[in-house]
């Protein structure tokens, strides 16, 4: 008898960005994504490996990492920790292709068991928190156009790190009264600026503070967050488990983001220790298809803030099936992740 084993495919495609993308270091227009199939016993599950270029993945290295799998050693994929650890173990880094095949084999998995994974970890997806819509740093009539598009949400995170923060902040606020997340992406050197500042943001309706300082900064870090009137999130402070620890007492919280930490698994174990030890946590994205962000909403529910607009930030999402409803992500019951592919032929 012919035993099944795991067969995967992958596939590049290049994400087109609605807007311009600029963070404090670096802007860009497209973002190349890896997308990945697996297949067993008549069952497909969908992943994808999103690679902005500042995180030294790319095609051709996702490319090479998935081509030194053989996943077609295993023939059960409710093997879910063995297979993910043999794929951890086949080479160092390469977190976002790592991710790409975790996330497949969830989606495969959750078919195969008949269950959404919000379901399997006996998450309720009531509680889903409001999807925050993404600012960059632009010119003000960008910025107002941009403020126009995020009518439907409820939050709103906005990109700091220069020197116009304030400006940002207060053009920002002369349109609207929704709370704001900011990001800075260790754009702030000095940490008595750092703390004036986040108590003016916090008089101006900000709610929390996403990476301040340098991720090298430690001692002003925990010193910021000890003063600090609002919590504070580590997002490149914070890569994988191993980090939680580093982090802990050094900031209030983690941003949490599947391209990072090697995919759900290591997600969900992340969050597990995060509540052990009273951090905060955020679910964050790269830009990515829906079907990242349906993979990263199914620990949402447990999560204290979700960032998952990547999908919306682009304008050819191969996937369909994700919901936002009123400013949230409404998980479907169905198994998997909960997404389809527009067209069939990956
Ligand atoms: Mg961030």
């Amino acid at each position: 008898m012919n035993r099944q084993r795991l067969a995967l495919r992958f596939k590049p495609y290049h994400l087109q960005l609605k807007n311009t993308f600029t963070l404090a270091r670096s802007s860009r227009t497209t973002t190349p994504v890896m997308l990945t199939e697996m297949e067993y016993n008549g069952l497909t599950g969908y992943g994808e490996a999103s690679m902005p270029p500042y995180l030294g993945e790319s095609h051709e290295t996702a490319a090479q990492f998935l081509s030194l799998l053989k996943l077609d050693q295993f023939n059960d994929p409710a093997q879910l920790e063995n297979i993910l650890d043999y794929v951890d173990g086949v080479a160092p880094g390469n977190c976002a292709a790592k991710a790409s095949v975790d996330i497949a084999l969830h989606d495969l998995l959750g078919k195969m068991m008949g269950q959404a994974w919000y379901q399997i970890w006996g998450y309720d997806r009531t509680l889903m928190p409001p999807t925050s819509f993404t600012i960059g740093l632009d010119t003000e009539a960008v910025v107002r156009q941009k403020l126009r598009d995020a009518a439907p949400y409820k939050i709103l995170k906005v990109k700091l790190g220069r020197d116009n923060d304030r400006e940002m902040i207060e053009t920002i606020r002369s349109m609207t009264d929704l709370p704001i997340c900011v990001d800075v992406n260790q754009g702030w050197s000095d940490r008595q600026q750092a703390l004036d500042l986040i108590f003016w943001l916090k008089e101006h309706g900000v709610v929390l503070v996403e990476q301040p300082m340098p991720k090298t900064a430690i001692d002003d870090m925990a010193w910021l967050t000890q003063h600090s009137p609002l919590p504070t999130v580590a997002d490149e402070a914070l890569q994988r488990l191993e980090d939680v620890k580093k982090v802990h007492g050094v900031y209030s919280g983690i941003n949490i983001k599947l391209m990072k930490c090697t995919g759900m698994r290591e997600a969900h174990k992340i969050m597990t220790l995060a509540e052990a030890l009273d951090l905060k946590v955020m679910m964050g994205c790269m830009t990515e298809t829906s079907c990242g962000i349906a993979a990263a909403a199914q620990l949402s529910p447990r999560a204290d803030w979700a960032d998952l607009d990547g999908n919306l930030l682009i304008t050819n999402d191969p996937f369909e099936g994700l919901k936002l409803i009123d400013g949230k992500i409404v998980l479907n019951n169905h198994p998997g992740i909960g997404i389809k592919p527009r067209d069939l032929s990956i």
